[in-house]
């Protein structure tokens, strides 16, 4: 008998992406329902077989999704909004309408707002509580996907998302807050007393709340929601039919805040992150103890990122926790839906680097190595061969530190972080020099990347063309895209972005230092996936990047070109980083890797140059607490180090692609740029108010139309924009651009957008 192993949640999307290609080919009429039906089946069961195999005891099920977990439980609460069930289509076709929307016979909707799933890269869909709705339990997937495993022979634990954390995330009809009255308390509740009771009846053992809510910064009436909701739940984990045991599971942070209350609940068990809140979790644990009854399930195998596990350090955790309770289990540290599935098959590695990695699957072998280990004695774990090998792994460096780059950091100073002169007076004379006109317009960077486009780059890797062909082919797009520009007016121009895959991968690829994968996906949202690189070694720039392109652009035309580049926090948080150094390190590495490709674009002829940052906000710790001294304090420098060696007359763009950032207004001030963009079309434009209130310095443009929807805004629209930012924003501050990038759009809905928000920009210069 080795240590009870417990996994939150398994990647659902299929090693080779099956899930997404099957509702993908079902959405284009390739494929019918029950081929979708089958393929999710066979994924379900491959995915538990491969756990029972490897000898996981608490095996998740229900951690299946279609599309999204926060969705599947909006719709187990009977929370399908009126407009959606109105469409009258089946449980699947429902369900996709409001994970991205419905257009056609049976009518027009747009998809449930999108966010962030806490600090990942995943993104959730924000359920919304109408008035009229009436909570009750309306569907039978948990059950359904319980029995299925039974049927297989596989005893699993069913995984929901817990009434707190689901509440604290719904919003109402507007998006709003939602009020927390007891009427909505007692029907949520009622409904996971409910689902308790049939498994009961079902005879399962365990069922697990998932509950990451509880790691943020408790608001007024938090606790007492928790505990309001808790106190009708718990009661049902025993009936006449016999008992089932709760499973409270948190992750991405600490607790530390409500350990105690979550202590006195008498949970059978409490899930602790013992990677991302390891230090507050344990001095809680320490400080509180564990109730009678309550097992600890220790989240020791890092469900965020790719590295091996250090089996000593787990085996330190562990040992930390048996001091407060002989009462453990072992456990990722989160759901592993946010890593790669499997190194079988990933070519793009060679041997000594795949040493290095786990992904889902050998995340799984690496719970249960430790489980065994967990329980040997002194000299079992002395004479462990297992232990000795992973030992082998992060004994001396995996990679020569590179001596040129180390000198570089070494050698910074203060004003390397801080560029000259001040800002007021760069603006003063980037007016003259540039000659831009007031409310100047321009885009955010990429134009639209057709399927010709991609099918060239595939030519291209195929070697069905010469790198001299597909460079022509390009050529020819810039050349396109500028004489269209210069058609329409813009004032500020850009290359189009054409050249990239994508806005990280392909910085990666001319920078010392980072490692790809062939197939290492991770769901991001729905059915789409992301491949983040990795980075592997001290990070340099390997050759110029961008400045071939962008300098033919600027030889096409006498307009500005924009230069167009990825930002070091960016980069970093969309890599697989490393954990032998500080992210802190890691990003000034990129900073200076990004400064030399900044510099060298200005000697080229480049005056206007962005430097995108559209994942700044990603990580900002989820404790405010720790927002500057974790983050800030060392992200917003990092900025300032890519830009701060340009000429007064060079001017600095950013841009992000949300405007919450009303509480780090003076942050994003002081990255220092002279002008940034943001999303602002759906937002409510309190983002202006905190720039009015802020004396926000930087030149800012909101963007005035949603490059998310193939929609064409009208001139009259933009206008009444532009007008409503004016009357909270100095003329001589504001730009005028899209949300975003153009690269998902078709060439149909971007040209006439484009020209449209041109002529409502000279339409409300001309009343100045
Ligand atoms: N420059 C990039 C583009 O236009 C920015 C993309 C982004 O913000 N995600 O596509
Ligand atoms: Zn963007």
């Amino acid at each position: 008998m080795s240590v009870v192993t417990s996994l939150v949640g398994f990647p659902r999307i299929g090693a080779g992406r099956e899930l997404k290609r099957v509702i993908e080919r079902y959405w284009k009429g390739q494929a019918s329902i029950e081929q979708v039906r089958q393929v999710a089946a066979d994924l379900r069961s491959k995915h538990w077989r491969l756990q029972a195999d490897r000898g996981i005891d608490l095996i998740a099920s229900n951690d299946f999704s279609y599309y999204d977990q926060m969705l599947d439980t909006a719709i187990l609460l009977g929370l399908v909004p009126a407009r959606y069930r109105n469409l009258g289509l089946g449980a699947e076709d429902t369900l996709f309408a409001m994970g991205r929307g419905y257009q056609g016979p049976q009518g027009d909707v747009t998809a449930l707002p999108m966010k962030k799933w806490f600090t990942t890269n995943y993104h959730y869909l924000v359920p919304e509580i109408e008035e009229s709705a009436q909570v009750k339990l309306s569907s039978s997937k948990p059950f359904d996907e319980y029995l299925e495993a039974r049927a297989l022979g596989i005893e699993t634990k069913p995984v929901l998302i817990g009434p707190y954390t689901f509440l604290k995330l719904a919003r109402g009809p507007q998006g709003e807050v939602l009020h927390y009255d007891a009427g909505l308390i007692d029907a949520v509740a009622a409904v996971y007393a409910q689902v308790l009771r049939r498994f009961i009846e079902l005879g399962a053992q365990w069922v697990q709340l998932d509950e990451p809510y509880l790691v943020l910064d408790k608001e007024e009436g938090d606790i007492s929601l928790f505990k309001g909701l808790y106190a009708r739940i718990l009661p049902a984990r025993s009936s006449s039919q016999g008992s089932v045991k709760l499973l409270l599971q948190t992750y991405f942070g600490h607790v530390g805040d409500c350990y105690e209350t979550l202590k006195l609940q008498g949970f059978d068990a409490i899930g602790l992150d013992l990677v991302e809140g390891r230090d507050e979790n344990l001095a809680a644990l320490n400080r509180y103890g564990v109730s009678e009854g309550t097992t600890i399930v220790a989240g020791v195998v890092n469900g965020r990122n790719i590295w091996r596990n250090n089996y000593a350090t787990s085996l330190g955790l562990i040992d930390a926790v048996r001091q407060v309770t002989p009462r453990l289990a072992l456990s990722s540290s989160c759901s592993l839906l946010h890593v790669p599935f499997s190194l079988e098959g990933e070519n793009g590695l060679d041997e000594t680097v795949q040493a290095h990695i786990a992904f889902a699957v050998e995340k799984v072998g690496e719970l249960e190595e430790l489980a065994q280990l967990a329980d040997a004695g002194e000299s079992d774990r002395r004479e462990s061969q297992v232990l000795a090998a992973n030992q082998a792994l992060f004994d001396g460096k995996r990679v020569q530190a590179d001596a040129a780059v180390a000198a570089r950091i070494a050698g910074l100073k203060a004003e390397d972080y801080a560029r000259q002169p001040e800002r007021a007076q760069r603006q003063e004379l980037q007016r003259t020099e540039l000659g831009l006109p007031l409310l100047p317009t321009t885009t955010i960077g990429s134009f639209p990347q057709t399927r010709e486009i991609r099918a060239e780059r595939a030519r291209l890797r195929k070697g069905e063309i010469s790198q001299a062909e597909y460079d022509r082919y390009i050529a020819d797009c810039i050349d396109q895209v500028i004489a269209k520009q210069e058609q329409i007016g813009l004032d500020v121009l850009v290359h189009g972005e054409f050249e990239r895959n994508d806005m990280v991968e392909y910085f990666g690829q001319h920078l010392k230092g980072f490692l790809f994968t062939q197939g290492a996906w991770v769901q991001s949202y729905g059915t789409r996936c992301v491949k983040p690189p990795i980075v592997w070694g001290d990070i340099s720039r390997a050759e110029p990047i961008t400045v071939r392109w962008s300098s033919y652009a600027q030889s096409q035309t006498q307009h500005l070109v924009k230069g167009m580049l990825t930002g070091p926090v960016t980069i970093l948080n969309w890599s697989w980083p490393r954990e032998d150094v500080s992210h802190e390190l890691q990003t000034q590495q990129l900073s200076l890797a990004i400064r030399d490709e900044v510099l060298d674009l200005e000697a080229a002829g480049i005056r206007v140059i962005q430097i995108d940052e559209a994942a700044l906000r990603e990580k900002l710790p989820l404790r405010r607490s720790d927002w500057h001294t974790h983050y800030l304090n060392w992200a917003i420098p990092a900025f300032r180090l890519v830009h701060s060696g340009v000429k007064a007359t060079t001017q600095i763009h950013t841009h992000m692609c949300y405007s919450e950032f009303n509480d780090i207004i003076t942050d994003i001030d002081a990255m220092d740029a002279d002008v940034i963009s943001f999303e602002a079309s759906r937002s409510d434009l309190t983002v202006l108010d905190a720039i009015q209130a802020a004396h926000f310095e930087t030149e800012a443009g909101p963007g005035v139309y949603d490059i998310h929807s193939p929609r064409i805004p009208s001139q009259v629209e933009m206008e009444d924009r532009i007008r409503l930012i004016l009357s909270k924003m100095d003329v001589s501050k504001v730009w005028i651009n899209p949300d975003c990038g153009l690269k998902t759009r078709g060439e149909a809905e971007t040209w006439p957008s484009l020209e449209h928000m041109v002529a409502a920009a000279r339409v409300v210069r001309a009343e100045l």
